[in-house]
This record gives C-alpha cells, structure tokens and sequence, in this order.
C-alpha cells in the first residue's frame, strides 16, 4: 500500500503542473518586476495576470488582492492594519480562531481587543451564533473590526459568514474572515459574503508554503504591515514571482473542483469514513455535519482509552499520516483550544485525531478508495489494540 496522507489542512504536496508552471521564473523569467526593461515588464504582466487570476476565483477585483508570505501573515496584517489606521479600534475575534489570530490578540498591548469566549457565542459544533455580537460593548465612536474564520481548520465546521457579515454590517462593523481551509474547498464570493478582508494560503492547495493572499474590499483603510513600494504601497517587498505564478496555477487547477455536484461527492465519500469510524469503534464527531463541515475534514474522538498522539505514531508505522489535533500545535502539551472551546474535557481532547482527505484521495478510482479505507480501519484497529491503556 503506498502512504495514506491524510493531513492535507496540515498542507499539501505542490502539483506537478504548479511546480512546472513555477520553474521557468526562478531561471530565464528571474527578473525583478519593478523594473523597466522589457524581460521585466513582461514578468510584471505575468503576475498581474495572476493576480487577476485568483481575485476571479472569489470574485474580487484585481486590485483587492494583495499578495503575502501566507495566511499568517495576512491575519497578522490585518489586526495590525486596522489598529494602526484607526484611533479608536476595538478587535474582537472568536475563541476558535487559528493560532495566528488568537496569539496576536493575546500577545498585543492595545486596549479592546477581545476573544470572545462566551459559551453561547457558538453552538457545540463550533457554529458561531449572533450571540458573538451581543458578546461585547463597543464604544459609539469606536471602530470595529470582528474576525471570524470561514471554516475551521480542526473541526472542519463552515461559518455563516453571510449571515454574521450582514449583522457586522448593520451595527458598523468589518468583518475579517480566515478563509485558508475553505479556499477551494468551497466557492468562496466575496462579494456575496460581503466580508471587507480575507486571508488564504497557497500550501493548503497544491501551492508552495509561504504564499498567500490578503482580499481588501475596496477603499478599505488599512495600514501596511511590511513598507516598501510594492503592491500600491500596502505591502512591500519585491513579489516571490514564481510562487505568485504556482498560486495562480493552484486556483487553476481546483476551479474543477469546486462544482456542486464534485463537492457533494467529496461529502459521500467523507461521511462514508465517518460512519465506519462511528459504528466500528464508538467514535464521536466534533464539529458540524453535512454541506457545514468541509469535505475533506474527519474529527473524532474515541472512546477508547488511548490518546490521540499515540494512534498517530503507530499509524504512521503502518504508512498512514492523521494528525492528533492541529499541526499548528501539535508539539505543544496544550490541549487543543478549539476543542476545549467546543466543550471537549481535557480527556476528550486527548483522544481525538484528525483526518483531512487530499485531493488525490478524492481522484482515485472507487476500488481504490475502498481498499485504502478498509486498510485504514485494519491498521486503526491494530493500532488502538497496541496504544489502549
Ligand atoms: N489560518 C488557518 C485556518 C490555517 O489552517 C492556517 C494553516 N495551518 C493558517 C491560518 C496559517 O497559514 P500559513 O501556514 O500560510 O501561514
């Protein structure tokens, strides 16, 4: 059996035909876009193009798209941003947010910037609630920036970012959302959601780790978080032109993917491992169900007495590579903050593991997909036998 990766919210393996799209600009296309001869200016409409490309892909404008080493800095840019432009900003996030956003917050000396870590401010599957919004009091004059993921990268649950947008909207708001695990997972519209910023990373989609994109609504104040005088200014530093030219290539590549019909088959494929991992050991899901939970996320916690780490290295024994949790923290002894948050006892949390499907799952033929899943739930056992104390 070859290896069975299946930590793709982790990140992905770069595709062929990006890391074939990328080579000729690390060598004959090497030039710097900002200057003036023609090679270069040709490597200049190269990423303009690319620009144009992905902004298309959530159906922003061109220049609303503005390019970054990945999402964490695209979160981190936007909190910064906003609390540098305005004089009176209040931040307020969700307690479910990646470590990105939660670490900024935690770790910034501004006044009013929050976690909301109201019970109620979400559901049990990790839905956040209008009660988010009634969470905290923000002063007439201040302004406000809310940040709320479009779907979380270890429980998989999908956001109503429309709906929650709109209430923002109404009460004078922005609304920021991370979108990195549902950038082509899902179609994404900013201008149907109406968010003001989004973040999204490459290496979640067949792209190369350290890029990503900030969106800008337009006429959006912002400050920039890296000076220079690329990208107008608001982001310097000369553009990393052949991984701008693989994200392009990437969002190429998953437009196919983001079809009704493709998503609903990603989801039968998904709940089908779901109900084995329920029946055959007891396992409990976190997080949301259906169209709400991304296609590609598994998160269960056993009810067998073994921790979640411990399937991890006898998994990968047997060549199968699940996550215990979030990589993001993974070498830490935390608990998970999201699961914690969702209500998971510190027991609980410990028997989770984290399941997130690649594409190339999803494009093997059927006969295929059964024998990995039955060699999956054959090594699951052995392992749970091995690890159980
Ligand atoms: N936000 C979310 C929801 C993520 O899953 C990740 C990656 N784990 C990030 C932000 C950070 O992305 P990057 O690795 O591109 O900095």
């Amino acid at each position: 059996m070859n290896e069975m990766y299946f930590d793709s919210a982790a990140t992905t393996k770069v595709k062929d035909e990006v890391l074939q799209a990328m080579l000729p600009y690390f060598t004959e296309k090497f030039y710097n876009p900002s200057s003036l001869y023609l090679k270069a200016r040709k490597v200049k409409k190269d990423i303009e193009e690319a620009r144009a490309n992905i902004a298309d892909f959530i159906n922003a404008e061109p220049d609303e798209i503005y390019f970054t080493s990945g999402a964490s800095e695209s979160n981190s840019w936007v909190l910064q941003g906003f609390l540098l432009s305005r004089s009176m900003p209040d931040i307020v996030v969700s307690d479910i947010e990646h470590k990105s956003i939660i670490e900024f917050i935690d770790n910034s000396d501004f006044p009013n910037i929050y976690i909301i870590d109201n019970t109620k401010a979400k559901t049990k599957e990790g839905k956040i609630t209008n009660l988010f919004f009634d969470s905290f009091v923000a002063l007439k004059t201040a302004d406000v920036l809310c940040s709320i993921q479009t779907a979380n990268n270890e429980i998989g649950t999908i956001q109503d970012i429309k709906t929650l947008c709109d209430i923002a909207h109404k009460r004078g708001y922005l609304l920021h959302t991370d979108a990195t695990q549902a950038f082509g997972q899902i179609p994404i519209d900013v201008k149907k959601l109406g968010v003001d910023f989004l973040s999204a990373s490459g290496h979640k989609i067949g792209a190369p780790k350290g890029i990503g994109i900030l969106y800008i609504k337009k006429g959006t104040k912002i400050s920039p978080l890296i000076y220079g005088t690329q990208q107008n200014g608001l982001r310097g530093g000369t553009e990393n032109v052949p991984y701008i030219i693989g994200l392009s290539k990437a969002v190429s590549l998953k437009r196919e993917k983001l079809k009704p019909e493709y998503i609903a088959f990603k989801n039968r494929c998904r709940d089908e491992i779901i109900d084995r991992l329920v029946s055959e050991f007891g396992c409990k899901l976190n997080g949301t169900t259906g169209s709400s939970r991304l296609p590609n996320n598994i998160n269960i916690t056993f009810p067998q007495n073994i921790t979640g780490e411990s399937l991890v290295y006898m998994l990968d024994t047997d060549g199968i590579i699940v996550s215990s949790g979030s990589a993001c923290n993974s070498y830490s002894n935390k608990h998970s903050h999201v699961l914690k948050a969702i209500g998971l006892s510190d027991s609980e949390a410990m028997r989770t593991i984290r399941i997130t499907l690649p594409d190339e799952f999803f494009d093997m033929p059927y006969k295929d997909k059964q024998e990995e899943i039955n060699y999956f739930i054959d090594k699951l056992k052995k392992a749970i036998k091995a690890v159980s104390i």
